[in-house]
């Protein structure tokens, strides 16, 4: 039942084809996955605009065109594995999980962790891995990540994450609002802005 809901193919055509600038493997993510799974009906009805919506404590469940902008710039393969901060819905980590071998989200909100992966789970995507911790510190047990993903906008970038991202690694961070790609090689650490954006704040205790 679930995963046979149709994504409308205006959405595909009109946001989220050219947000990835045509990816094919960004687009059959997006085909396969209903957004509409991720947001409370009775909070929104209008899962296929393109708009950041409420998903309850404060936090928002991103603009398509943002998660599909993000996606096809964090150029995941299916050998990698990819760690994101910041779970919310769980949307951003379901479309990963139909790119990268696993997907491992970090959530500090309980509710927000618990309602994302029963969604997932839900949908039978089994290779993605959730924990509720502060996001600032990564996932330690299986770093190196390939790609790391932040959802929240942070003041400065964590050095835990630059730790837990592998040689060669990409990292994408909203940072003061741009998003900035993180490259790593060997002991150099390259940061370049690729985009203006707005996030909800990443959260540092
Ligand atoms: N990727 C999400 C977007 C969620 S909004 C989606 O697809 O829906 C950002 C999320 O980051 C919120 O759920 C917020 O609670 C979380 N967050 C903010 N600061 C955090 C931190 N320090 N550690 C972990 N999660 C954090």
């Amino acid at each position: 039942m679930l995963n046979n809901v149709k994504v409308p193919e205006e959405f595909i055509r009109d946001i989220i084809t050219p947000a990835c600038g045509g990816d094919t493997r960004v687009v059959d993510a997006f085909r396969r996955t209903p957004r509409s799974k991720f947001i409370d009906e009775a909070m929104c009805r209008r899962p296929y605009v393109d708009d950041a919506l409420p998903i309850g404590y404060g936090q928002t469940i991103s603009k398509p065109s943002t998660v599909a902008f993000m996606t096809q710039a964090l150029d995941v393969t299916s050998e990698h594995k990819v760690l994101e901060i910041g779970s919310g819905s769980g949307f951003q980590a379901a479309i990963l999980s139909r790119l990268a071998k696993t997907v491992y989200t970090v959530e500090r909100i309980p509710e927000l962790y618990r309602r994302a992966m029963t969604i997932i789970r839900r949908m039978s995507i089994t290779n993605v891995r959730f924990k509720i911790d502060d996001g600032n510190l990564g996932w330690d047990e299986n770093a190196p990540y390939h790609r790391i993903i932040a959802t929240a906008e942070a003041r400065n970038l964590p050095s835990e994450l630059t730790a837990q991202l592998a040689d060669g690694g990409k990292m994408l961070i909203p940072l003061n609002g741009n998003i900035v790609l993180v490259t790593k090689e060997g002991d150099s650490i390259k940061k370049e802005n690729i985009a203006p954006c707005s996030f909800v704040d990443f959260v540092c205790e």
